[in-house]
C-alpha cells in the first residue's frame, strides 16, 4: 500500500512510492518529490488524514498512478 502525504505549506498531495516510510523525508513521492528538509504531513493524525484527502492529488503522481492502473495507452 501507498500512502497519501502532503509537505506542511503543500496545496497538493502525493502519493508515496511503495515501502516509503512517510517518517522519511527522505523518501521519494511517486512523481520524485522530496519533502526534506521539511518533513511529510498526512499520516500523523486524523487532521492530517483529512487534510491529505482533501488536497488535490499532484499532476505528476496522478499520471504515473493512471499509468499503472491502466497499463499501456493506446
Ligand atoms: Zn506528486
Amino acid at each position: 500500500m501507498s500512502e497519501r502525504v502532503y509537505m506542511v505549506d503543500g496545496s497538493v498531495a502525493h502519493e508515496l512510492q511503495w515501502g516509503c516510510s512517510p517518517n522519511n523525508s527522505a523518501a521519494p513521492a511517486l512523481c520524485g518529490r522530496q519533502p526534506w528538509p521539511g518533513d511529510w504531513y498526512g499520516t500523523g493524525s486524523q487532521t492530517e488524514y483529512d487534510r491529505a484527502a482533501e488536497l488535490p492529488l499532484c499532476g505528476g503522481c496522478q499520471q504515473i498512478l493512471r499509468h499503472q492502473a491502466g497499463g499501456a495507452s493506446p
